[in-house]
């Protein structure tokens, strides 16, 4: 199993709550590790290894491994598991907003809120949105939501939306429903 990423098999369903402080400890995120997943079901995992290319004539893939070094892997069946990332709007100043994927991102977010973060705006009102929100807002930061949609959660079922069903008293985060951000202005903090 080759991940291009620091970690395998962590909680992302932890990771809003982590942020908001729910979940005490970073460790509690990391489910298995390579060494644990050798031992319990014999999976070879490579972590930060990036697979770049596949050849499905000589069925090799490149691989990109720790360190940098490019070589190849050989394989009878190919297995592509690479999941998603998330939407990124193009607009500026974007550079400066944080996604929330994985541990490294829960990190960003994290060191954002330790060097003194007050406010947040949530961009996208889907659950994980809902959950960072909730979260940030429980760690006592004052939040904004912006949703594209006309509601929140977005779903196509209005019965489920945030309005009837609250997480978070709309007292206690700013919706803007209907909206988008055009730029992240470098506003000073
Ligand atoms: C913040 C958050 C909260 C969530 N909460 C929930 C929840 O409460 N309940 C729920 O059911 N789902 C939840 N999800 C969704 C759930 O995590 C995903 O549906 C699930 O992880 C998808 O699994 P996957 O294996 O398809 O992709 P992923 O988990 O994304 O795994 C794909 C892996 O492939 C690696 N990869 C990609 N390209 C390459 C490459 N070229 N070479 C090597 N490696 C590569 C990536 O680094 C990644 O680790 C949440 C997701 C997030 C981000």
């Amino acid at each position: 199993m080759l991940e291009r990423g620091e970690h395998v098999s962590f909680a992302n369903c932890g990771l809003p709550y982590y942020a908001g402080g729910s979940i005490g400890q970073r460790d509690a995120l990391l489910l298995q590790t390579p060494e644990s997943l050798w031992s319990r079901f014999r999976l070879d995992v490579r972590t930060r290894t990036e697979v770049l290319g596949v050849d499905r004539a000589t069925r090799e893939v490149t691989v990109r491994r720790p360190g940098g070094t490019v070589g190849t892997e050989g394989y009878d069946v190919l297995v592509l598991g690479p999941g998603a990332r998330p939407i990124v709007p193009e607009i500026p100043g974007v550079e400066r907003a944080l996604v929330l994927r994985d541990v490294s991102d829960v990190d960003r977010v994290v060191a954002g809120l330790r060097s003194g973060a007050r406010s947040a705006v949530i961009v996208g009102g889907g659950f994980i949105g809902v959950e960072m929100a909730e979260q940030l807002r429980h760690r006592g930061l004052d939040v904004t939501l912006v949703e594209l949609a006309d509601q929140v959660p977005r779903r196509d079922d209005k019965c489920l939306s945030w309005q009837q069903q609250p997480a978070v008293p709309e007292r206690e985060v700013s919706r803007r429903t209907g909206a988008e951000p055009t730029a992240v202005p470098g506003a000073p903090r």
